[in-house]
Parts: structure tokens; sequence; C-alpha cells
């Protein structure tokens, strides 16, 4: 599972690809409502805000 920004969601993707040779299902931060789990502040390869759910 990944929370990326814009930028760095193709390499979440390709990321996903390798890891678990499937497509993976991709989640817009901001239309998802979590009651028990927060996502990351930043997205794990830079400092941006997250903007995606790759899962
Ligand atoms: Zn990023």
């Amino acid at each position: 599972m990944y929370c990326v920004c814009k930028e760095h969601l193709e390499l979440a993707l390709d990321l996903f690809v390798d890891e678990y040779e499937e497509a993976p299902d991709v989640y817009a931060l901001n239309e998802l409502k979590f009651t028990a789990w927060e996502p990351p502040a930043q997205c794990e390869r830079c400092g941006e805000a997250p903007e995606y759910l790759v899962i």
C-alpha cells in the first residue's frame, strides 16, 4: 500500500505491480473517509501532501 502525491502516483503503480504482480486499486484520498486509519501527512517519496492511496 502506498500513499503518494500526484507526481509519484505513477511510481507507486510501478512499485505495486512489481511487488504484487497485479494491478492496484487507486483511490483519491480526499474522497475517502476512514474512522480507524489516518493517511500519512506526507507522500512516501517526497514531502508533499499525499493525494492517492494505491492499494
Ligand atoms: Zn511525492
